[in-house]
């Protein structure tokens, strides 16, 4: 298999950066904003995105974590109904104690990957059980193509045309040791 680098430590930061300016200027400051981080990288480039933006708008910015691993509507157990997929979510959420106070809250999805759509299709699911936020938008560092869902981000760290076959990964110094994105093929 091949390597290649898509994204190093200084473009993850550039991207990481711009993203944290146009939520602020998207939305007029960060009043009313609630990050909200994916499972595990989404956790930390939400993070990351609010230690730049408590810098910029002075305020201080909290992320509420959100795990919806077990509970993507194609990794389902079959006869499992789909609303079993949000309330799951949702427990798993509470369970780690960070309750989502979404309601008329701008809310921020953060992923590092978006493909298909289908875990920020579960992920809005979740999101909705906990109350009506007056929008939500999303954020991602790599966008691969091959949507099979009408969910377009409104952030992009990259975009990266991929083939199927192909898979992106994005290994965060939190985790991983070291910031950088590769494509493998
Ligand atoms: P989707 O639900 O949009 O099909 O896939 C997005 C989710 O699966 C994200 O949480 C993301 O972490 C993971 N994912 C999908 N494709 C890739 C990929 O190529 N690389 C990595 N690292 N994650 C992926
Ligand atoms: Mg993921």
């Amino acid at each position: 298999d091949q390597h290649r680098i898509i994204m190093d430590e200084t473009a993850i930061r550039r991207a990481l950066t711009r993203i944290a300016h146009e939520i602020v200027e998207k939305n007029k400051g960060f009043d009313n904003c609630l990050l909200v981080g994916i499972r595990t990288r989404g956790i930390y480039l939400a993070q990351r995105i609010a230690e730049r933006i408590r810098e910029i708008e002075g305020l201080p910015v909290e992320v509420n974590e959100l795990d919806i691993t077990l509970y993507r509507d194609d990794r389902r157990q079959a006869g499992q109904p789909a609303a079993d997929t949000a309330a799951a979510a949702v427990a798993s959420s509470e369970a780690k104690s960070v309750p989502v106070q979404v309601e008329d809250k701008i809310v921020i999805l953060f992923d590092d990957v978006l493909y298909t759509g289908r875990t920020i299709r579960a992920a809005m699911d979740a999101l909705m059980d906990c109350g009506r936020p007056q929008s939500i938008q999303l954020a991602v560092l790599v966008d691969r193509g091959h949507r099979e869902l009408p969910i377009r981000p409104d952030y992009v760290g990259k975009n990266v045309p991929t083939s199927k076959q192909e898979q992106i990964v994005v290994s965060l110094l939190e985790v991983d040791e070291e910031d950088q994105v590769t494509i493998i093929h």
